[in-house]
């Protein structure tokens, strides 16, 4: 049994619909609300119109072979967006996990991951796990320095089982890419989450389950009625591309917000006089590691366009 509740299965009739959870081998996986999951193959007319189904579609398929649990993909629902990376679709947030400790945080990948969730429109969850082993006023630091830039901040332990209750609600009802460096806990975090992890899959016919992946391959795990998340990889860099440095002040909410009291319309923040996000820095109302990753990303952008 999941952590989080599962609803009563009820009798099903005409077309199924569900999500696709992973694609592999020309099959799509569709877990459907109460039938469970159906190996599923694109009907032809998505290739015609160039429409290719992605993990995180919700479509409607109907049943083949009941007992070997095939299906056909018929449609595929409205899209309400795409990331590119990972691939999938309709993603409602992303909560992204750092350790407070060990290893250290590296806040300024938090940034970036953080204009790079926005330039996708992607709604972002901070989450400082292993908060077990830091001050509270370390914890509370960094809370307070991120919740300036609109974004839910929670703490929590996976070890010691503080702060998961607001973990599994906020992710209730929802799609969630979970992100974050390597050794901050998301493994423990995702094993805590998973209900009795690839029952579902590992039933699935021979035939079909055939060529178990060496890979890595996108995939939903659904850990409660139209509940999902995807783990992706631990990563260690990011760059940011697509936007000129200009640009970059508008990923900073805590800045926009100040941008009016500047002396000049188009103030970078910076080196300019009469900076009212400069002032705000002084009187701490702006975290300085936020102003300066900023610094030190703004330069980058600006260097890059050099060569
Ligand atoms: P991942 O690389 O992000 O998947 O991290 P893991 O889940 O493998 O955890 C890395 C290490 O941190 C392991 O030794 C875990 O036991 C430990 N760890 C995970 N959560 C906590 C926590 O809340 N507090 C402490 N002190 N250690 C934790
Ligand atoms: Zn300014």
């Amino acid at each position: 049994m999941g952590r989080v509740m599962e609803a009563h299965k009820g009798a099903s009739s005409g077309p199924l619909r569900g999500k696709i959870i992973r694609g592999i081998g020309g099959f799509y996986y569709v877990d459907t609300a109460c039938d469970g999951v159906y190996a599923c193959r694109a009907r032809g007319i998505f290739r015609k119109d160039g429409k290719k189904p992605l993990v995180g579609d919700d479509v409607e398929i109907t049943v083949v072979h009941e007992k070997d649990r095939e299906g056909s993909l018929d449609r595929i629902l409205p899209r309400r967006n795409a990331l590119v990376r990972p691939a999938v679709a309709n993603v409602d947030q992303a909560l992204v996990i750092f350790a407070a400790a060990a290893p250290e945080p590296n806040l300024n990948l938090l940034d970036r991951f953080l204009i790079s969730m926005r330039q996708q429109d992607v709604q972002v969850v901070i989450c400082f796990n292993k908060e077990d082993l830091v001050e509270r006023a370390r914890m509370d630091e960094l809370k307070k320095a991120y919740l300036q830039c609109g974004c839910e901040v929670f703490g929590m332990s996976v070890l010691k089982q503080s702060g998961l209750q607001e973990v599994i609600s906020l992710l209730q009802g929802k799609t969630t890419v979970v992100a974050g460096p390597s050794g901050v806990g998301k493994s423990s975090l995702t094993n805590y989450l998973k209900p009795d992890a690839g029952m579902e899959v590992g039933e699935l016919s021979a035939k079909i389950s055939r060529g178990k992946q060496t890979t890595r391959h996108t995939q939903l795990e659904r850990i409660a009625p139209q509940t999902y998340f995807l783990d992706t990889p631990g990563f260690s860099s990011l760059y940011v591309t697509g936007i000129e440095e200009t640009q970059l002040r508008d990923f900073y909410p805590e800045f926009s917000q100040r941008a009016q009291g500047c002396y000049y319309q188009n103030c970078c923040h910076l080196t300019e006089p009469g900076c009212a996000v400069k002032q705000a820095l002084e009187q701490k109302e702006i975290a300085s590691v936020r102003y300066e990753n900023y610094r030190q990303i703004f330069e980058e952008l600006k260097n890059r366009k050099k060569y």
